[in-house]
């Protein structure tokens, strides 16, 4: 998962950077569903506050899996996110199928094959926890690209308790994007669009 943000008062100085940094969670648990996506997005949220970067919009790039990201409840409880998480504005663009290649699966990539030297090399990785430790002791700091550091995130605590029952969206296999700012509406698209002053500027429902 890539997480890039500005932070303001970078290296002591007052001006404002973009930085880039990659964010991994590593959990035990397998299920891929949109339980699993929503702790993921309070992990994220947490390493924001953590140091200090305050998002007001937040944008996420992903596949059109149904039950992670897709399905009628996999947006509806996205629209939660901005009452529960302190955004004022969420937005999800989906990539077609197989468009979504991109530094995500390098990054993915490259922790497998780090493991797989590890183990040809005597260490013991037999679990999630295992994985986690490696990276976190070995891997946080790249040795070269445009990342500046990975950060490694573990996670056991997946609620699953809530219920949710939401309409659904038609022409679902159509949309490619997302927008919502409050609990129960969302706005969907057939095209993401930042090229436009008004989608730059957030307000995806004027021009489409
Ligand atoms: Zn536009």
């Amino acid at each position: 998962m890539i997480n890039r943000h500005a932070v303001a008062e970078y290296d002591g100085t007052d001006e404002t950077n973009i930085i880039s940094e990659l964010f991994y969670t590593i959990s035990p648990d397998v299920t891929h569903d949109h339980f699993f996506v929503t702790r993921v997005q309070e992990a994220i949220k947490s390493h924001l506050d953590s140091i200090g970067c305050a998002v007001s919009r937040m944008i996420e790039y992903t596949d059109g899996c149904s039950s992670q990201y897709k399905s009628k409840t996999c947006m509806g409880v996205c629209s939660y996110l901005c009452e529960k998480l302190g955004y004022s504005q969420f937005e999800r663009n989906y990539f077609e199928t197989s468009h979504a290649k991109g530094p995500q699966d390098a990054a993915g990539g490259l922790l497998k094959r780090q493991l797989d030297v590890a183990v040809m090399r005597g260490n013991s990785i037999q679990t999630a926890h295992d994985v986690y430790k490696f990276a976190a002791e070995n891997l946080t700091e790249p040795k070269s690209g445009i990342y500046s550091r990975r950060i490694f995130h573990y996670i056991t605590d997946i609620d699953r308790s809530a219920t949710y029952s939401f309409k659904a969206v038609p022409q679902n296999r159509k949309v490619h994007q997302m927008t919502t700012s409050r609990p129960g509406k969302i706005t969907v698209r057939d095209q993401s669009c930042y090229t436009c002053d008004n989608c730059l500027a957030g307000m995806t429902s004027i021009n489409t």
